[in-house]
């Protein structure tokens, strides 16, 4: 029967150790569990702080499956970014655990260092979603991650922009193509109304925004809008904006419904005060959710991964109670609702402002040589938001491939 010898201590080594027993093992060894393929030797430490060499039995635990990351440009947990056509991206990934081998697929091949690198793409020229996936093995298995990046159309592959006169305003874009506002699809969208906050509002008051809304962007863009469902539901006065955003993703992630926007009706302090602001379903894309208005605006990396959206106000007042087209509630709402879905195509991803009609916008259009067709109704027309996030909305259906 072999002795434990009681002098013995754990083992001081890097590795991660655990002590199975030590009983049942030769003299002067002590049994252990070791991630490690080898049976290797360590240096075990008596308690009189002499070092002896010694193991007898180091079990091989299975190896845990490794841990893989991939990441988008020198962005921990950015995984999926839209960038215009022309653009590089940084590809990094780093892992953990013990790793027998990692290869790259998707839109990038070949075996790759497994305990991380960083590798610029070539220049992505077609307007597609771009995957990038990183498989490591070990005996335990494999793990993967992959990111995405969905490149849109570089302003030189537009063909609708107001400043083409052959593409004159109300008129659609399809792929780089100006076609009659009749052939383009609409733009669907879901409604939710808070009935504890607007407990008189019917169905057909919130159909005629719609309405409105539809003629109103069929006019600036080309595509209508498409109701797709009215709800009420009782929301309480609770709600955090994470909430909202977790209940508009629901449409997808539990109830797979396919819409492009969603807008909800609820007083908060934000709509009381602001009349309302722009607010998206969390990011799909690993929900397989493809939005076919893609937006390719830098700042905000949206690509086709959200339901587009916005909270709002049914009864913000006017903020110019002259102008008879906002003191009407269903002009007034019709246009507060484009006007949120439309900040997702813009650039204010610090403030807001510079996606709005107003000196920054027609100097930037100044610089840019963007030239628009007035319509009649002005600004309004225009949702109050720049011609040139109007216009990027009007160049951003990108059907998807499902
Ligand atoms: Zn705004």
């Amino acid at each position: 029967m072999p002795q434990n010898d009681p002098n013995l201590l754990i083992p001081n080594v890097s590795e991660n150790l655990t002590v199975v027993s030590n009983l049942s093992v030769p003299q002067h060894s002590i049994e252990i569990n070791t991630s490690s393929e080898l049976n290797s030797t360590y240096n075990l430490t008596n308690n009189s702080n002499d070092i002896r060499t010694q193991v007898v039995r180091a079990n091989s635990l299975p190896a845990i499956i490794p841990v893989v990351n991939v990441y988008l440009n020198e962005t921990l947990n950015q995984n999926v970014i839209a960038v215009n056509a022309g653009a590089t991206v940084a590809i990094q990934w780093d892992g953990s655990g013990t790793v027998s081998n990692c290869s790259a697929s998707g839109d990038w091949q070949g075996e790759k260092t497994y305990f991380g690198g960083f590798e610029l793409t070539p220049e992505l020229r077609e307007a597609r979603g771009y995957s990038y996936t990183l498989t490591c093995t070990n005996s335990a298995g494999s793990a993967s991650d992959t990111v995405v990046v969905n490149v849109g159309r570089s302003s030189s592959q537009i063909g609708c922009q107001y400043n083409n006169p052959a593409c004159a305003i109300g008129r659609a874009c399809i792929e780089g193509v100006c076609i009659p506002s009749s052939n383009a699809p609409n733009f669907k969208v879901a409604v939710i109304v808070n009935s504890v906050d607007y407990p008189k509002l019917t169905r057909s008051d919130v159909s005629a925004v719609l309405r409105n809304a539809s003629s109103r962007t069929r006019l600036a863009t080309g595509f209508g809008i498409e109701e797709t469902s009215i709800e009420f539901r009782q929301l309480g006065r609770n709600l955090t904006n994470d909430n909202i955003a977790d209940m508009f993703s629901d449409y997808w992630r539990r109830d797979h419904r396919y819409v492009n926007g969603i807008i909800l009706f609820y007083k908060n302090n934000y709509t009381l005060i602001h009349g309302g602001y722009m607010l998206t379903s969390r990011n799909l894309s690993n929900s397989n959710y493809c939005n076919d208005f893609f937006s390719s605006a830098p700042a905000r990396h949206l690509g086709s991964s959200v339901i587009y959206g916005g909270v709002l106000d049914w009864d913000e007042p006017s903020q110019d109670p002259s102008d008879p087209q906002l003191s009407d509630r269903t002009i007034h709402n019709a246009v507060s609702m484009v006007h949120e879905f439309l900040h997702s195509f813009g650039n204010g991803y610090v403030t807001e402002d510079i996606d709005h009609w107003g000196l920054a916008c027609l100097n930037r259009m100044q610089q840019n040589g963007f030239s628009y067709e007035p319509l009649p109704g002005g600004s309004i027309a225009y949702f109050n938001i720049c011609p040139d996030v109007v216009d990027a909305f009007r160049n951003s259906y990108s059907p998807c491939v499902r």
